[in-house]
């Protein structure tokens, strides 16, 4: 089978669940559109308890159609892979559902993909939200601390509970980043098997 969008794991089951990703890829809301291969929609499973919120597809994700298939992706799936989650239990989407120009995060575009988020989290209703770095902990939560020294813990919220992660982009920075990142999925793990 040809690497595509046709190719990924399945997605939520439903009307209005296909309707909305329809929506997505052939939005034309702002100006990113007019670069993308694929808009990205979602990858993970049809009910998933939990759901990763990262920043915007990178050129393998346009490329492909899914969200974090690319080197952030697989420091995301290693780190899944420790919490012990499987397939069916997790999702993944972005804040912006096409890659930006040099993969620079648009906070207008942001703004203006916003609703597409929030009605995938409505759709999904996950008992977890995991932001994945500074962007989309300040769109989940406006009035938390600095992601370094957000991450790690949850935060309760009226539907889920929020937990802030690094971008796992920001691990292949520094040793400081990626020690912080193995730290917070041990925590994450924790987390979860206390229920
Ligand atoms: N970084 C993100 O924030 N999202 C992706 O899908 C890939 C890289």
């Amino acid at each position: 089978m040809s690497e595509s969008v046709a190719s990924g794991p399945p997605a939520p089951a439903g009307a209005v669940w296909e309707a909305l990703g329809a929506e997505i890829r052939a939005c034309t809301r702002c100006d990113l559109h007019q670069n993308r291969t694929h808009a990205v929609v979602y990858r993970g499973g049809e009910r998933p308890r939990l759901v990763f919120v990262g920043e915007a597809p990178g050129a393998e994700e346009d490329r492909l159609g899914l969200p974090f298939v690319g080197r952030s992706g697989r420091r995301l799936d290693e780190g899944i892979a420790k919490v012990g989650l499987e397939p069916a239990e997790y999702g993944i989407v972005n804040l912006l559902k096409c890659r930006p120009p040099a993969n620079v995060f648009s906070r207008s575009a942001a703004a203006t993909c916003r609703p597409y988020l929030d009605r995938q989290l409505a759709i999904l209703e996950p008992d977890l939200v995991v932001s994945l770095g500074a962007q989309a902990l300040r769109a989940l939560d406006p009035e938390a601390p600095p992601v370094t020294r957000a991450v790690g813990v949850p935060r309760p919220k009226e539907r889920w509970t929020l937990f802030p992660l690094l971008h796992p982009a920001a691990t292949f920075r520094s040793r400081r980043n990626l020690e912080m990142w193995a730290r917070d999925i041990d925590r994450l793990r924790e987390f979860l098997r206390r229920g």
